[in-house]
């Protein structure tokens, strides 16, 4: 017998990766310069000079069977204390090396974390609009997955409904800024004004509901606009971090959780996370990556590219009447599908080889999502297939 959840996982493919595959099937018929592929998030700027520079530099200075050996299963120290020491420099974090878990990126370490928080008729709240994989996820670690409701059309946080939401089974509620799919950068009033009605509830339930922080797209934001640090404002904090897009190492498969020494019952927390990840096999991330990580913690994107794309794309959408979230951060804008079905409005894209996803599978129906780490020249060219859209509205 097959479990059938892990079956339907398996064979039923997202709707990102459809349209994405539609799209590599449709250029090979009409060429890759006639598809304008907004749909899946895969980095468009190379990884900073200095990461294949320090490969370059381990393979040949460090000794083959240290670099290619098993490390600590949680990671290498010396990886933890870089990562920690760059955060207490550019948050004073007060971070040490024993607070973190170096894992293959943000989705195990979400499966990891939500799967440490998992006790029975546990619940985890999501914020709509969110990333789809959160679902089974949270399922899969044996969480009732919720879903809060947008706060339309800023896209911070729908506080009435999220208090609404909340219970005495909240375990943890996972917030993504730099937000995927919105773009939106969650502000310092709604960070504290979360933090504060957390802390309310918390001590209300008399147990602890954590945040997990979700932020593979922690250093994408433009126009002077930073994420400010989840921590600060609520202590009970989790962060699940990725170079997946940070560093465009997506393929490579590195990041960390941290769990701050602030978090309720931290240790234990730290221990279940780790045995989390033990029992689905994922420890002792790459050897090399985490020595390259070692070394190029202070790296940052060159993101010139991306939010030249977003300007350009924001500016030239909303001169067609286009309406949508204000694009601060990660690559990506949420905008109101003309005539309120996104369903059928990606259909319509589709038919001229205009690849968007709708919102539905982020909880956000009427909504889509444009991903815009593509060629400057693709979003250029498609413009007037936009416009022609429009005007079928
Ligand atoms: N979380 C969000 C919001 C994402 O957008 C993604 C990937 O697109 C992930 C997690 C998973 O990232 P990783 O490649 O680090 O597993």
């Amino acid at each position: 017998m097959i479990n059938q959840t892990a079956y339907s996982l398996g064979a039923n493919r997202s709707v990102i990766r459809d349209l994405f595959e539609y799209g590599r099937a449709r250029a090979a018929i009409v060429g890759d310069e006639n598809i304008f592929d907004f749909s899946l998030g895969n980095p468009s700027i190379p990884a900073p000079a200095g990461v294949n520079e320090t490969i370059r530099e381990l393979l040949t200075d460090t000794d083959s069977l240290a670099l290619h050996g098993y490390t600590s299963a949680v990671g290498d120290f010396a990886t933890r204390k870089a990562i920690a020491d760059d955060l207490n420099a550019r948050y004073a974090a007060n971070a040490a090396a024993e607070d973190f878990f170096i894992g293959c990126g943000a989705a195990p370490e979400l499966c990891a974390v939500l799967k440490a928080l998992a006790i029975p008729g546990g619940e985890v709240l999501a914020i709509a609009p969110y990333f789809p994989e959160y679902k089974p996820f949270s399922e899969s670690a044996g969480l009732i997955f919720k879903v809060v409701p947008p706060d339309v059309p800023d896209f911070q946080i729908n506080f009435e409904a999220l208090e609404a939401a909340l219970t005495e089974h909240t375990q943890a509620l996972i917030l993504n800024s730099p937000n995927n799919p919105s773009g939106v950068v969650y502000s310092v009033e709604t960070l504290e004004k979360l933090g504060a009605l957390l802390t309310a509830k918390s001590a209300e339930y008399g147990r602890p509901i954590y945040i997990i922080s979700d932020e593979p797209y922690r250093e994408l934001t433009y126009g002077g606009i930073t994420a400010p640090w989840v921590p600060h404002y609520y202590a009970n904090t989790v962060v699940c971090y990725s170079y997946s897009k940070s560093l465009s190492l997506p393929g490579e498969r590195i990041g960390y959780v941290y769990v701050p020494k602030t978090c309720a019952d931290s240790k234990e927390l730290y221990a279940a996370v780790a045995g989390a990840a033990r029992s689905m096999g994922h420890v002792c991330a790459p050897s090399l990556w985490q020595k390259v990580i070692a070394r190029c913690v202070a790296l940052r994107p060159d993101l010139d590219a991306y939010d030249l794309n977003r300007r350009t794309l924001y500016e030239g959408l909303t001169a067609q009447g286009y309406e949508m979230a204000k694009p601060d951060g990660a690559f990506y804008l949420f905008i109101k599908a003309p005539g309120g079905d996104a369903v059928a409005f990606s259909e319509k894209a589709k038919q001229k080889d205009l690849l968007v996803v709708p919102g539905n599978g982020f909880g956000c129906p009427g909504w889509f999502r444009i991903c815009y780490c593509v060629s400057l020249d693709t979003i250029q060219r498609s413009l007037p297939v936009f416009a022609s859209l429009m005007e079928k509205e």
